[in-house]
């Protein structure tokens, strides 16, 4: 299968619409590779170092040593969470992991907006935190890698390995689409790559550590995010978020 590069500006249709991937990476691999191929190395892979970000970060360190990595460094993410990329960044030294801060930092955004907004307007903190800082990332890069999967919840559920990326401009790139939570982990365990420690106490997705709580509900991977606020999603995967 031969797919051109694919812009933005010219985006119709996912190239891998028709095709069943049979691998043992359920597409993953080829897709990767003719992200890599085809963007070069000006596609950047936006990773929150959960454990489908594990999986990606060895699967594209693989095809793309020196990848370009970014992780939206909010400041409140768990110790875990920062704990882990230092492990990821010694087992991976060729990747180039950039941890993107905010403009306001913490102390600034609270004289600006008030204390905790992540409990006031979780929305604007996200906007503040996450959006703006990858929209600063992405600004003029014509492609993007994401570790979304389909069954992760019903706002994912139709995402294609290649996507018209409106909120962004850009193409977004999902080679996990048809993971599993049971792929992923047999992948981690197969492969004994690191991971987030909080995955084995009851938190099967990990963003801050003010808007992630414990999951008892496991048909929901993503009911642990923003408990108490009709937001399951932080904005960088919808078109809705603009604050400005
Ligand atoms: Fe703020 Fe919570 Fe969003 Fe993090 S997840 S940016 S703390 S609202």
């Amino acid at each position: 299968m031969s797919i051109p590069l694919i812009s933005y500006k010219e985006f119709e249709e996912d190239p891998f619409k028709d095709w069943i991937p049979s691998d043992e990476t359920k597409g993953a691999v080829k897709v990767l590779q003719w992200a890599y191929d085809s963007y070069k190395d000006s596609i950047i892979y936006a990773c929150s170092f959960g454990a489908e970000g594990i999986v990606l970060i060895d699967l594209i360190s693989k095809i793309k040593p020196n990848a370009q990595v970014v992780f939206l460094d909010t400041g409140v993410h768990f110790k875990e969470t920062y704990e882990l990329i230092d492990t990821v960044k010694e087992k991976y030294p060729d990747l180039q992991i950039q941890l993107k801060q905010p403009a306001l930092t913490l102390e600034e955004q609270s004289k600006q907006y008030g204390p905790e907004l992540w409990k006031s307007q979780p929305d604007l903190c996200c906007y503040i935190r996450k959006v703006k800082p990858l929209e600063e990332v992405l600004h003029g890069v014509p492609a993007w890698i994401s570790g979304l999967r389909r069954e992760q919840s019903l706002s994912r559920k139709d995402i294609d390995f290649v996507n018209k990326d409106d909120r962004f401009q850009s193409i977004k790139v999902c080679p996990l689409i048809y993971w599993t939570w049971e792929d992923v982990w047999a992948y981690i365990r197969q492969n004994h790559l690191p991971y987030n420690p909080l995955h084995e106490k009851g938190y099967p997705s990990i963003g801050c550590e003010p808007c992630t709580s414990l999951v008892t509900d496991d048909r929901d991977f993503r009911a642990g995010r923003w408990a108490g606020f009709h937001k399951t999603e932080c904005g960088l995967h919808t078109s809705d978020n603009r604050q400005n």
